[in-house]
């Protein structure tokens, strides 16, 4: 699936090994002679260093790691923007050449790291600073004057504010982008998962076994809470459904990652294993069933479950793999309930399948 994370850490991760060897070579180029550009590759570099040792231990959040390069990258191209322009070698045309694609970056970067509605306050300051900054300076030294490049000082304010404004609609864009995905998630979730248990639905499941059907062995346990019209009547409904929203919890911190557990009706589960064997399946079962037993917490009454389990055989259809779970299960209620049954010769399969 699409994961929009993991694109964004790949390409952080480029830009940063880029801006490292960058880095590199503005220092390297300090033996031949110092510049404003050499520091400023080096200086750039030692920080895309930082980021990519973050990058790489993962445990720094990449929304925190986004907001600090962004910091860092704002307050030194501000800076150094402070240092040019009242630096007596400034030219009133000259500077902003090279300080443009420092904008673009910064304006770029706060577009992907920010809201789309943060980003944009951000960007009317930093764009308030790059274009009336040199205004004021003009106004306040005034002898810079003679050095005035006409063009270049309108060319660069131009694309500024061009950049601004592209950006700004890339924005309206990207959100919209993300309302979509957000959107599509949550409908997709509530597609697919039972409201009360958050296990998967009935629909869900059939979609999850249809697509083991062509690929390797699997098996499924179908187990049902035994008794449990007693709680309802017992404790009440909102009982019983904190008792299955709890058998569902239980349930999970038995099985593995690649398990699925979905709601097959009322009180009945069904949880589909993929590359298990009848044995496997069995030992999970079991597993689950004294799990069961060790939940009874606080106001919550103790419950156990009856489980029948099947192993997928060639050609099968999912609905006769779950009829065959399902006489499993039929046969450990009447064994007494409390028990893990696999379908095989002493279960007799009955009705059709
Ligand atoms: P057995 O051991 O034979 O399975 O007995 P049982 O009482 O569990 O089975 P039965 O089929 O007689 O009753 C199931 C009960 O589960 C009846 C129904 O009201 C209740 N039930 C079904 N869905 C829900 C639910 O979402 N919430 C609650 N609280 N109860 C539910
Ligand atoms: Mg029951
Ligand atoms: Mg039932």
């Amino acid at each position: 699936m699409f994961d929009a994370a993991v694109i964004r850490r790949r390409i952080y991760f480029l830009l940063s090994v880029l801006v490292m060897i960058g880095g590199i070579l503005g220092a390297l180029t300090f033996q031949l002679s110092i510049e404003v550009q050499n520091v400023t590759q080096t200086v750039l570099g030692v920080f895309s260093a930082g980021m990519l040792l973050l990058l790489l231990q993962r445990k720094v959040p990449l929304q925190v790691i986004e907001w600090l390069s962004l910091g860092m990258y704002m307050a030194f191209w501000v800076f150094r923007f402070a240092v040019e322009i009242v630096s007596p070698h400034y030219r009133m045309g000259a500077f902003p050449l090279h300080s443009d694609t420092g904008l673009t970056v910064l304006v770029l970067l706060t577009f992907i790291s920010l809201p789309t509605f943060s980003a944009m306050r951000v960007t009317q300051v930093l764009y308030l600073v790059f274009i009336f900054f040199p205004w004021l300076v003009l106004a306040v030294l005034p002898e810079r004057r003679l050095d005035w490049v006409f063009d270049d000082f309108f060319r660069v304010q131009l694309i500024t504010t061009g950049m601004v404004g592209l950006v700004y609609v890339l924005g309206v864009y990207k959100e919209q982008w993300v309302r979509e995905q957000e959107r599509s998630h949550w409908l997709h979730q509530i597609a697919s998962t039972d409201l009360l248990t958050g296990a998967l639905n009935r629909r869900r499941l059939y979609e999850v076994m249809e697509g083991h059907l062509e690929g390797s062995q699997f098996s499924v346990i179908l187990f049902d809470l035994d008794h449990f019209k007693r709680i309802n009547d017992r404790y009440g409904h909102a009982t019983g459904d904190a008792v299955l929203r709890k058998a569902t919890e239980a349930a999970r911190d038995v099985l593995r990652p690649s398990d699925h557990i979905g709601r097959w009706g009322g009180e009945e589960f069904l949880v589909v294993l993929p590359s298990t064997t009848l044995q496997e399946a069995l030992e999970l079962a079991e597993h689950m069933r004294t799990r069961f037993l060790e939940s009874a917490v606080h106001e919550l009454p103790g419950f156990s479950a009856s489980f029948g389990v099947a192993e997928h055989m060639p050609q099968e259809t999912h609905d006769a793999m779950v009829h065959r779970a399902d006489q499993a299960l039929y046969q450990a209620k009447a064994c007494g309930r409390n028990c893990v049954v696999p379908f095989g010769e002493h279960v007799q399969l009955s009705g059709t399948g």
